[in-house]
Parts: structure tokens; C-alpha cells; sequence
């Protein structure tokens, strides 16, 4: 792991210190001269957030780096392009209180917060109203109230925004509540803040996640191997060492990660941190992330390609989301054997 000034700080702080705006990020990147700094979208509705640990792992003077890639805000996200909208997957269909997502049987999803520690170009939930989903403790009483009378309902999925905004306390406060349903076997959190501020893995978040009677599961979402280099490999070993299921899942972004020898490495790193490959999705066709698409053709050929270079337990499924399916719909690699 790469040491860093900031492995003492707190995580509140660090998160209050992300950098908020695209020109001082490139400033920071030694990037304000280069013809990126003119593409750059001007007064963007998703704004830009960077916490300075992810920052502090992008290459300096690098305009294409893929952390960057995946956290600058461009013109072109404003550009309308067929067939991508606010709401791609339809959850405003599926979402029946405030707060409260059921899509799939046995489990249904909390928006337990209205904002993440980094904003992600290519987040399906970039238009998703937060406003109006993000009821706090007396608001969510509801959907405790629908997961309680649902008792086909065994996981419930804390996601957001990220569900690691809420402190301590407040994410305490919430699984009391949860451990309450008895019916509820599995907590399932969510989560890319500890991959862009590591420290976030507090002593007491872990004893929370592996004392609470809910079994508990966390899914990372890291999209390049590069991203393992914020610290989060140290992080997350109390999670390991308390026996907590620790997966990845990533999204397949044009630029980012769109070739072999990167995914390669992502799933054998991850791994090695002891986070397993999980999910590699097909980008959701959201307002503004039009760029990050890889062709369906080019996403199929990489995946054969990726399923021969690793052995099974390391290859993610390749997944897409289609509203109204009962799961996610996942894609088998197609070799042809004469
Ligand atoms: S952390 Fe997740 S929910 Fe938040 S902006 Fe990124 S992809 Fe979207």
C-alpha cells in the first residue's frame, strides 16, 4: 500500500475536503494547460466531487487517466443521445415509499442516503430524486413498517447515494431498527466510499457489520485496479478478519477500463485483497454518460476474452439491468468450439 499524509485523518474531514470543482482539479493534476481544461461542462447539475485520497492516486499530467476519466465533468455529458435517459432502469416504478426500492423478490433496497463521498460520471442514479427519497429517521418509518409486513422480504440491500454517509450512529440507529424484522436475514451494504476514503472503515463501523445478528455483506464497487492504491486494501482487513463477505462488482466504462489487461489485473488484485469478483455491468444507458459506452460487440469480445484469461472463480458475471426483468440479465461468454 502506498503511505499516505492523510492515513491519520478522519474521514468527515477528508470528505468536507474533496475537491468540488473541475478546474481546480485539474490544477491539482497539473492538467490547467492542457486542451481538456476546454471541454470541461460549466455549472454541471451533478457536480464534480473527488475526496483528495482518490485524488492523491490519479497521475499527474495524465489526461487520460482513468480515475480522472471517471470523476471530470465534460460538456459532451450535456449532449442528448438516443436511447439514454434520467431514469433507465424505470426505479420510479419500483419505488412504492419514500426511501424504498423493491425490484426483486426476497430483497428490497433502502436509499439510506442522498449523497456519496464521490460523484461517478457514469452513476445510473445521477437524475435520481434524492429530494424526495431521502426521509430521515421518522420519514423511513413506512418502508420499516412495508420490510416488516413483506415477510417474503429476507435481504435488505443499504444503498444511496452510499449508505456510508450516515455515521456511525446514525447507520447504528438503522440496523436496530432492521435487526428488529425477523424475518430479515442478511444486511447487504453497497458502498464506493471506502474506496475513495478508506478511513471510513472505522473500528466501530466493522463492529457494528459483524456484530449485528443480520448477516452482513459488503459489495465494493471498484472499476481499475489503480483504485486498490487508496488504501483500501489495508482498510478492509478487520472486515476480513471478522468473517464479513467482501465482493466486487464494476461497471464497464469505455476508457476506464475497456480492455483486457486492465479487468485482468482488477480481478486478480481484488482478490488478493481479498474482495471477490462479482459483477461486471453493462453501463446503464443514463443522461450523460453516453462516452463510457462500450459496444455491445466490443463488451462481449472483451468478456470471451477475459473468461479465457482467468480461471472461473475469478471471472465477474457480465451483467445488464432491464427494467421489469426478475434479476440481472447476465451474458455467458460465447466461444465457438467446432
Ligand atoms: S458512489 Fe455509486 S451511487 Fe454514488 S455517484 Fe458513484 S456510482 Fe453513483
Amino acid at each position: 500500500m502506498l503511505a499516505r499524509a492523510h492515513d491519520t485523518e478522519d474521514w468527515r474531514t477528508l470528505l468536507a475536503s474533496a475537491v468540488t470543482d473541475a478546474r481546480e482539479l485539474l490544477r491539482r493534476l497539473d492538467l490547467s494547460d492542457h486542451p481538456l481544461a476546454t471541454t470541461l461542462q460549466q455549472g454541471p447539475s451533478f457536480p464534480v466531487r473527488v475526496p483528495t485520497p482518490y485524488l492523491a492516486c490519479m497521475r499527474r499530467g495524465d489526461a487520460d487517466d482513468p480515475l480522472l476519466r471517471q470523476v471530470l465533468a465534460v460538456a459532451s455529458e450535456e449532449q442528448s443521445v438516443a436511447g439514454f435517459g434520467i431514469d433507465p432502469l424505470d426505479e420510479a416504478g419500483q419505488n412504492p415509499l419514500p426511501g424504498l426500492l423493491h425490484k426483486y423478490q426476497g430483497r428490497a433496497l433502502l436509499i439510506a442516503a442522498g449523497g456519496c463521498a464521490v460523484h461517478c460520471r457514469y452513476c445510473f442514479r445521477r437524475h435520481f430524486p434524492y429530494g424526495d427519497n431521502n426521509p430521515g429517521r421518522r420519514g423511513l418509518e413506512p418502508a420499516l413498517d412495508y420490510l416488516a409486513a413483506h415477510t417474503d422480504i429476507q435481504e435488505i440491500i443499504l444503498s444511496g447515494g452510499d449508505p456510508l454517509m450516515l455515521d456511525d450512529d446514525a447507520l447504528g440507529w438503522l440496523v436496530a431498527q432492521l435487526e428488529r424484522i425477523p424475518h430479515l436475514r442478511r444486511l447487504r451494504i453497497h458502498t464506493r466510499f471506502p474506496v475513495v476514503i478508506p478511513q471510513r472503515l472505522t473500528g466501530r463501523l466493522v463492529d457494528l457489520l459483524a456484530n449485528t445478528r443480520l448477516r452482513s455483506v459488503v459489495v465494493l464497487h471498484l472499476n481499475h485496479p489503480r483504485e486498490l492504491d487508496t488504501g483500501i486494501a489495508d482498510a478492509i482487513i478487520p472486515l476480513r478478519q471478522r468473517g464479513i463477505p467482501l465482493f466486487n462488482q464494476s461497471v464497464l466504462l469505455k476508457g476506464v477500463n475497456d480492455n483486457l489487461t486492465t479487468l485482468t489485473e482488477l480481478c486478480e488484485l481484488s482478490f488478493d485483497a481479498g474482495i471477490q469478483p462479482y459483477y461486471l455491468h453493462l453501463l446503464d444507458r443514463v443522461a450523460g454518460a453516453a462516452h463510457f459506452e462500450v459496444p455491445m460487440a466490443a463488451a462481449r469480445q472483451l468478456y470471451d476474452a477475459l473468461a479465457a484469461a482467468l480461471p472461473g472463480y475469478l471471472l465477474p458475471r457480465l451483467v445488464r439491468e432491464r427494467p421489469g426483468a426478475p434479476g440481472k440479465v447476465a451474458l455467458a461468454p460465447r466461444w465457438e468450439i467446432s
